[in-house]
């Protein structure tokens, strides 16, 4: 069996540095790392409609925008195929098999749709199609036959939902479906990155995000008033590490060689912490080390962005070729599905076999 990896992004905005810290980047050391056989990587425009139905164009319009993400930051279509979720019906056909191997309550025991409920406040009003999205992601994932799925802390429980689903499906009709391992990063932090107000997830549909295409002006306003600890008003308080936004940034992108170019008065994270928790560290000096870090990691980052911006028919082309393909895969998994589940009537014409051989 080969390597293959699959996942993906809702376009319901441009990405941002939580999904850089939390997938992105992972994903293109992977890609680079030549160890897997197939790569999918999906905007997960179907899904993302599910809670904005009245908002199909806020859907369509940040397709290109993730697809531009996705290149700048280096996923290679050579290497990886870039495809649009929509364009592969078979998915859907997939889910609904799905649907019958799932219960209500496990559904409404899944922690990130009761989270996703009350964020968005459908407490009373839950579209179905949103209820159902964990059967739909198992869907996607399984169509690839993926065995390697590279996210967020956040997915946990969907990737849970998708193992029962293949367990099931497998003990039901036959081992078809592959059971796929997820990926998250290694450091606590990047799995599940906080938002620039404080608050646990930057998340897209919070506002609270550092775009990856942003301009410096605009990151580093943002940095400069990022939520730190708020009871450290004078430089010489002590100050709190736990909870500080600016340190769970610090944690994430920071090198110990960021320290010998932009704060050579310390020798790593661990001493500029130990003086801000003892007092006499400002937090605009944090503030203004984080900016720096950022804006170098983000400045390639933008200019190849812009150098696809001018370009679009290219992009066009890759996720045509990538929505292609994704769909040739789907198929032969499809197949093989209708196949174990028998309901693939017209093949061999086994229906007016298995007839006769009846009486
Ligand atoms: P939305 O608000 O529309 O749900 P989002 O910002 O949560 O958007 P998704 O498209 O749902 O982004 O998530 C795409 C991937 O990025 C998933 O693998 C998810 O786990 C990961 N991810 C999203 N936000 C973060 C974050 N703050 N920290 C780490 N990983 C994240
Ligand atoms: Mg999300």
């Amino acid at each position: 069996m080969g390597k293959i990896i699959l996942t993906g992004d809702r376009p319901t905005g441009r990405l941002h540095v939580g999904h850089y810290v939390g997938s992105l980047r992972r994903r293109v050391e992977l890609q680079n790392s030549g160890e897997y056989d197939e790569i999918y990587i999906m905007i997960a425009d179907a899904q993302a409609l599910t809670d904005n139905a009245d908002n199909p164009a806020k859907i369509r319009n940040n397709i290109l925008e993730v697809a531009l993400d996705y290149l700048a930051c280096g996923l290679d279509p050579e290497k990886s195929n870039l495809f649009i979720q929509s364009q592969i019906p078979q998915l859907c056909e997939l889910s609904f098999y799905y649907m019958n191997l799932v219960t209500v309550s496990r559904l409404q025991r899944n922690p990130t749709v009761k989270a996703e409920i009350q964020l968005r406040n459908f407490e009373t009003s839950i579209p179905v199609g949103f209820f159902t999205y964990p059967i739909s992601q198992a869907a996607d994932i399984t169509a690839f036959q993926a065995t390697t799925v590279p996210v967020g802390e956040d997915q946990l429980p969907m990737l849970e939902q998708t193992k029962e689903i293949v367990r099931k499906f497998n003990a039901v009709y036959g081992e078809t479906l592959v059971e796929p391992d997820v990926l998250l990063p290694d450091s606590e932090i990047c799995r599940r990155l906080p938002g620039t107000d404080g608050k646990a997830k930057m998340s897209k549909s919070l506002g609270n995000c550092i775009y990856l295409s942003e301009e410096p002006q605009e990151i580093r306003k943002k940095i400069m008033s990022m939520f730190t600890d708020p009871g450290h008003l004078k430089i010489t308080d002590p100050g709190k590490i736990e909870g500080n936004t600016v340190f769970a940034y610090l944690d994430a992108f920071c090198r110990p060689q960021h320290f010998q170019q932009y704060l050579p008065e310390y020798a790593n994270l661990e001493e500029l912490k130990a003086h801000y928790q003892r007092g006499g560290l400002g937090d605009v000096k944090v503030k203004k080390f984080l900016n720096a870090i950022i804006q170098e990691e983000l400045e390639p980052i933008r200019a190849r962005r812009k150098a696809y911006e001018q370009n679009l028919d290219y992009v066009y082309e890759v996720l045509r070729e990538g929505s292609r393909r994704a769909k040739e895969k789907a198929q032969e998994t499809l197949e093989k599905v209708r196949a174990s589940m028998r309901i693939d009537y017209f093949a061999d014409r086994a229906l007016i076999r298995e007839y006769q051989n009846r009486s």
